[in-house]
């Protein structure tokens, strides 16, 4: 079944009391693939990245990941939350555990691996990530760019079958925004399939094979980034473009 997407939103609607923040939502990412996601603030990018790993409950229609549907409760839900990789705006690391338990932490208790095997595999990463040499360290020790590379570190020793990413670079300094989106230009190069919710275009450009244009809890419009970029189709686009661009 490796040629079935591995992510699938068939007709997802959600509301928040009266606010219907996701509406007719039909998306499919195939495994390899990076999709971003843009739009104006409040169209309901965040609640779709949180209701791909059931952090939001949709109300109607489905979510498959991998052919299967969401798992509602119990240690299936805690293995979704491993197979999605999330990383939010905010670093959100454990403050009172150094960075290498902060790697280890859920493969020894979600995945069940043994200690010094975790240990390797989060050595492995956050070398990989740049803050090998920070291990020891605790989160408050290291800039939001460092902790932000700890967090996708810490989502990829989960093997996550997708990786979701909301907003990743939007509370760092500006200096530190390339070192993040390095490391995730660098993950799509290796063939992780990704969402990422990003206002950086650049990143877009280069690293997205589909841009994903939302407002007002719809998809408006979902192209290549070159044709979205230099010929947007609906007035929404065009003008959320005209103002960020
Ligand atoms: P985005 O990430 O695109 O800025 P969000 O998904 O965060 O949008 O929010 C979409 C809309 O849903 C906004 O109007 C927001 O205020 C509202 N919203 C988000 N979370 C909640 C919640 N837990 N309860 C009620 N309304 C919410
Ligand atoms: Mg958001």
């Amino acid at each position: 079944m490796t040629g079935a997407p591995l992510v699938v939103l068939d007709h997802v609607d959600k509301w928040f009391g009266d606010l219907h923040v996701l509406q007719d939502i039909n998306l499919t990412v195939d495994r390899g693939e990076v999709v971003v996601v843009i739009g104006p603030s409040g169209s309901g990018k965040s609640t779709l990245c949180r209701a791909i790993n059931r952090l939001e409950v949709i109300q109607q229609g489905s979510i498959t990941l991998d052919g299967q549907p969401l798992p509602a409760e119990g240690k299936e839900l805690a293995n979704l939350r491993a197979e999605v990789g999330m990383v939010f705006q905010s670093f959100n690391l454990f403050a009172h555990k150094t960075i290498l338990e902060n790697v280890t932490l859920g493969p020894i208790k979600v995945r069940g691996i043994k200690k010094e095997a975790a240990e390797t595999r989060a050595r492995e990463l956050l070398d990989r990530v740049g803050v090998g040499h920070q291990a020891a360290k605790y989160p408050a020790q290291l800039s939001g760019g460092q902790q932000q590379r700890v967090a996708i570190a810490r989502a990829l020793a989960m093997e996550p079958k997708v990786m979701l990413f909301d907003e990743p670079t939007s509370a760092l300094d500006p200096e530190m925004i390339s070192e993040v989106l390095e490391v995730m230009v660098d993950l799509a190069k290796r063939g992780m399939t990704m969402v990422v919710v990003t206002h950086e275009m650049g990143f877009a450009r280069t690293a997205a094979d589909r841009v994903v244009f939302m407002a007002d809890g719809a998809i408006v419009e979902e192209n290549t980034p070159d044709e979205f970029f230099t010929n947007p189709q609906s007035d929404r686009a065009k003008d959320f473009l005209g103002k960020i661009l």
